[in-house]
């Protein structure tokens, strides 16, 4: 399968009014060098066919998708598929673009490899990509993370990087972005930052996207052999928003389509415990781009929640901000308690424990599924596997 860009962003890095590089001067020489970088050597054929190779035979691409016949029977509506990036090697679509970005530091002569991580998915697969390619990997995560994501920390310090707890404002995602960022600027020319989703300034959002890409051409392609025609709808979870992308992007042009995105309405959208950004966000600038913040009156980002640790950042990629825009691309939210319900549902009628990331875009098509006739059919984006969340949710339900 032949890598290429998507047509968008514009050469500034702008999804319509949403992207950009909000960054100092001397940064944004650094971004223009990495972009330089990745168009030259993402175009390679060398490059091109180490990825195609690493996703075959260490991720474990394609990822097949799945019937989910009995949650389907069970619901009684549209029939209900999983493109099953829960199978890939450690256990997420992460490790999509970290072996791009660990490919691309390594093309570039970088000497360390820096990143933020929430739920401890990002650090685990950019760990793993770094052990692979043989780079330094430096991982900040907030302390309310590294001890509600213990096996994830664990993972991480076995794969050989440097764990920076972050102890500061809420001791999440969004402090754990703030810590590691202060790293990056100590030595840019020589440290790479991988950001691990399509956010922060041009060209990351882009670049992930491009990575992440792959799941919907595997799936457009998959679904077309399989059911002789394309899903009704599709929908992921978008938390930054790249395994959303990765599923939408091949199917943006399918007008007939239906596309999803599900946000964390977390304790619900009337109480101040979610992270629904596009839902209920305003304009404003973050971490180096423009987008949906959920932000006080002073443009500061407000503390966000949701029960699943990859989906609590306040901002989302400029790129979800142009699809709403432009009514491409809907964006719905399910609460916590949905979640669980979707969470638990899914292990014991079909067998398969999904990330509390993943069970919110489970839960909004089990609703959806509901209203739409049986000959109709809906694909999620199964963006990983629980294993991480099991003894929070048995502690939580009291199992
Ligand atoms: C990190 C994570 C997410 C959220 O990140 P996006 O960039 O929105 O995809 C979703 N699902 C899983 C399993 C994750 O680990």
């Amino acid at each position: 399968m032949s890598f290429e860009f998507a047509p968008m962003p514009d050469e500034r890095g702008y999804f319509g009014e949403y992207g950009g590089q909000i960054v100092p001067p001397e940064l944004k020489q650094i971004m223009d060098e990495i972009n330089e970088a990745y168009e030259q050597v993402s175009q390679t054929e060398a490059f091109q066919q180490e990825l195609r190779l690493l996703n075959a035979d260490y991720t474990g691409r394609p990822s097949p998708i799945y019937h989910a016949k009995r949650l389907s029977d069970q619901i009684g509506g549209a029939q209900i598929f999983l493109k099953r990036e829960d199978l890939n090697h450690t256990g997420a679509h992460k490790i999509n673009h970290c072996l791009g970005e660990a490919l691309l530091a390594k093309h570039m002569g970088k000497t360390k490899v820096l990143a933020e991580t929430g739920a401890g998915q990002h650090g685990v697969a950019l760990a793993t990509a770094c052990a692979l390619v043989g780079i330094k990997c430096e991982i900040h995560m907030g302390q309310i993370d590294i001890e509600k994501e213990h096996p994830n920390v664990t993972k991480m310090k076995i794969l050989g990087c440097k764990l920076v707890p972050v102890t500061r404002g809420t001791k999440t995602l969004k402090d754990a972005v703030d810590s590691a960022f202060e790293e990056y600027l100590k030595d840019p020319v020589n440290f790479f930052y991988a950001i691990g989703s399509v956010v922060g300034p041009h060209p990351f959002p882009r670049m992930v996207r491009d990575f992440q890409s792959v799941i919907g051409k595997e799936a457009r392609a998959q679904f077309l052999e399989k059911k002789g025609k394309l899903p009704d709808m599709i929908t992921a979870c978008v938390g930054g928003g790249s395994n959303a992308l990765g599923l939408f992007t091949a199917f943006l042009e399918d007008r007939d389509v239906k596309i999803v995105g599900v946000e964390p309405a977390g304790k619900g959208l009337d109480t101040a415990d979610h992270a629904a950004t596009l839902t209920l966000g305003s304009k404003g600038a973050l971490h180096g781009f423009e987008c949906y913040n959920l932000q006080d009156d002073e443009g500061n980002p407000l503390p966000v929640y949701s029960i699943a640790s990859g989906l609590d950042y306040p901002g989302v990629g400029p790129q979800h901000c142009y699809l709403k825009d432009i009514k491409r691309v809907d964006y719905q939210s399910a609460t916590d308690e949905e979640c669980l319900d979707a969470f638990m549902t899914l292990s014991r009628v079909e067998g398969i424990i999904p990330a509390l990331e993943s069970a919110h875009a489970v839960a909004y098509a089990m609703r959806a599924a509901k209203a739409m006739p049986s000959d109709q059919s809906i694909l999620i984006n199964l963006s990983g596997r629980g294993d991480k969340d099991v003894d929070f949710v048995a502690n939580k339900l009291g199992l």
